[in-house]
């Protein structure tokens, strides 16, 4: 498992430095935040759903041994098999044996951001095994041996060029004097490259949005109809999910997947949303003839009961990372491991531990937002918060950091003095910005200036304007 604490300022400084990435990062922002706003505005009940659905998984959360266990008579019932692991070494080994037990040589993957948390796609080439994405962004990036940058558009740092310059290496097979320089013969090429590999596949697995614990049924939602290929082709399906997927009911989960398309993509809904309970019955007239689920805690269950314990309703949407300045401005492949922007600073450290993950909680403004559009209702900044203050306590923080805020709080302690330096602050930033009103340059706060300007501050400090009103 990677470190990410320590290469995490070196990803930074690579990730403003590589114009490619900045231009395709400038374009997040104007797609999927505009269309999630307008999927907002079309839906007066958008917030009253929002409620429901921290509702539905609070609930869900607080009996989940009961809701588990339903939901594995379920699936017994309907012929499947689940089985629980701990940690990634044991879901790897699982999901191997049951290929082996197959005879598997070739596996189809629908998008699963567990399988990237295990390294499911190493495991089962150390196998001998061929694991072969066939989701288009997942497909890409697998042809560039890299991890997703976004938990929904895992690609979105890669532009048309580069995916055109990866096939003809790639698919070295097709004519090279093909002309791919429309997005739609690319997707079109893909799309012909794949449905070979469906039908060579033994076995597909895939990962699940939902569980749900009165059918026993899981369910994906894509826009390809990828995932219904997986699971529905090969001798057998495996879903690969985590504990926190469970939903008690499919009352409950259209509840929720009415906020899931509309706070990632801005979609009423996603086009695909497939159900699968159990394997194929007798007189159906396709799907898998095995069906297993394996269902992965991975430190998980210690989140429970923990102010971290909100992070379990993630719905994997994105919307947090789409609206994060943070994540606009270095990309998803700078926080290090499998979770980027705000929700991947709070599930991160509570995974690997926040000493390999210290500087996620730290790579926020505290600007809110994530918060603000979260369909889930998860208070992100304040268990980034609660991360900072276990770091301190466990002198994990460098030392500079401990000093700087030791300084801080002596003044702080002392309201007197700290007005007097705070207000000559403000006043000599304000004298450096000169007539521009902006700094590029700040003594001991370079971070802030190095990429950006920083707007001057107003010349006077907040409680001084305060006074000055006669409040
Ligand atoms: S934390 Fe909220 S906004 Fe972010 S991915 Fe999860 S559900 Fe979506």
């Amino acid at each position: 498992m990677d470190t990410t604490s320590p290469r995490f300022p070196a990803n930074v400084r690579e990730a403003f430095s590589d114009q490619q990435l900045q231009r395709a990062l400038s374009k997040v922002p104007h797609g999927f935040i505009k269309k999630r706003a307008d999927a907002r505005d079309r839906l007066p009940e958008f917030d009253q759903l929002r409620d429901q659905a921290r509702d539905i998984k609070n609930h869900t959360l607080a009996h989940l041994d009961l809701y588990l266990e339903h939901y594995v008579d379920k699936v017994e019932a309907a012929g499947g098999r689940v089985h629980f692991c701990t940690s990634a070494d044991e879901a790897r080994a699982t999901i191997i044996d049951l290929c082996k037990g197959l005879d598997a040589s070739t596996v189809t993957k629908g998008k699963t951001m567990i399988g990237e948390e295990i390294d499911i796609n190493e495991a089962l080439e150390a196998a001998g095994i061929t694991p072969v994405e066939t989701d288009l962004g997942e497909y890409i990036i697998q042809l560039r041996h890299e991890r997703p940058s976004h938990i929904i558009a895992p690609a979105v740092h890669v532009n048309k060029d580069q995916v055109e310059a990866d096939f003809r290496r790639v698919h070295s097979h097709l004519p090279p004097d093909r002309v791919l320089e429309e997005a739609s013969s690319l997707v079109n090429e893909a799309r012909q490259v794949l449905r070979e590999k469906y039908l060579a596949a033994d076995v597909g697995i895939t990962g699940a949005n939902f569980l749900i614990a009165e059918t026993g049924t899981s369910i994906i939602v894509t826009n390809e109809g990828n995932g219904d290929l997986t699971q529905t082709l090969p001798k057998a399906h495996i879903v690969l999910a985590t504990i926190e997927k469970l939903v008690p009911t499919l009352e409950d989960v259209s509840t929720i997947l009415r906020v899931l398309a509309r706070s990632a993509t801005g979609q009423e809904f996603s086009s695909y949303t497939t159900l699968s309970t159990g394997p194929r019955r007798s007189g159906d007239p396709d799907g898998p003839g095995e069906y297993h689920v394996v269902i992965l805690d991975n430190g998980r269950s210690r989140m429970l009961d923990t102010p971290f314990q909100h992070m379990l309703r993630c719905i994997r949407c994105g919307a947090c990372l789409n609206h994060c300045p943070v994540y606009q401005a270095i990309g998803g492949h700078a926080y290090g491991w499998v979770y980027p922007g705000p929700m991947g600073s709070v599930l991160t450290p509570s995974l690997i531990g926040i000493d390999k993950a210290g500087h996620l909680p730290n790579a926020s403004t505290f600007c809110g937002r994530c918060e603000e559009v979260c369909p889930m209702r998860i208070p992100l900044p304040s268990m980034m918060r609660h991360w900072r203050e276990r770091q301190f306590e466990r002198h994990l923080t460098p030392q500079t950091v401990r000093w700087g805020l030791g300084v801080w709080g002596f003044f702080a302690r002392r309201p007197p003095l700290y007005r007097l330096l705070t207000g000559i602050g403000a006043r000599a930033l304000k004298t450096m910005a000169g007539k521009r009103g902006r700094l590029n340059s700040v003594p001991m706060a370079g971070g802030w200036t190095k990429h950006r300007d920083l707007p001057a501050p107003a010349g006077k400090t907040f409680m001084a304007q305060w006074k000055a009103r006669g409040r």
